[in-house]
């Protein structure tokens, strides 16, 4: 059974690590300028009902990902992935929650759409909690 609180916990540890990160490019390269889009722009936790297990994401191009079918397909659904559609600021495939859904669906076999647990979003830079956009609450009706 995966918990709220072991969603908390996996979602806290990826703002840390996504800080860390930051923090250390920032002093391997120190000529470099700071800029608010060195941090992802949020993450997010998620975890499948029948398992302990959870994993986060982070928002980032979906360019370049390839995403399990299941995702995918229901991406699709809402328009091209990597492109924009009316009604939601966030390109299609980009947020977190479809990152962090992808690598339940990837490593936890089994896990149906309807299974996903999600923890609340939060932008890592700030530690502001965010709210699902229309792109994930269509994606992932069942469970946002
Ligand atoms: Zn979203």
């Amino acid at each position: 059974m995966c918990t709220n609180e072991a969603l908390k916990r996996c979602v806290s540890n990826a703002i840390q690590k996504e800080r860390k990160r930051v923090h250390d490019e920032r002093k391997s390269h120190p000529t470099k300028k700071h800029d608010i889009h060195d941090y992802a722009s949020i993450v997010v936790a998620c975890g499948y009902s029948r398992s302990g297990k959870t994993f986060s994401g982070a928002s980032a191009s979906p360019l370049y990902h390839k995403y399990a079918e299941e995702i995918r397909r229901r991406l699709e659904k809402l328009g091209k992935i990597g492109a924009k559609r009316p009604g939601c600021e966030n390109v299609i495939g980009a947020c977190a929650e479809p990152h962090a859904a992808d690598m339940v669906v990837k490593n936890l076999p089994g896990c149906k759409m309807n299974e996903l647990q999600f923890s609340a979003a939060y932008r890592p830079r700030t530690g502001q909690r965010k709210k699902y956009c229309i792109n994930c609450k269509d994606t992932f009706q069942e469970v946002l």
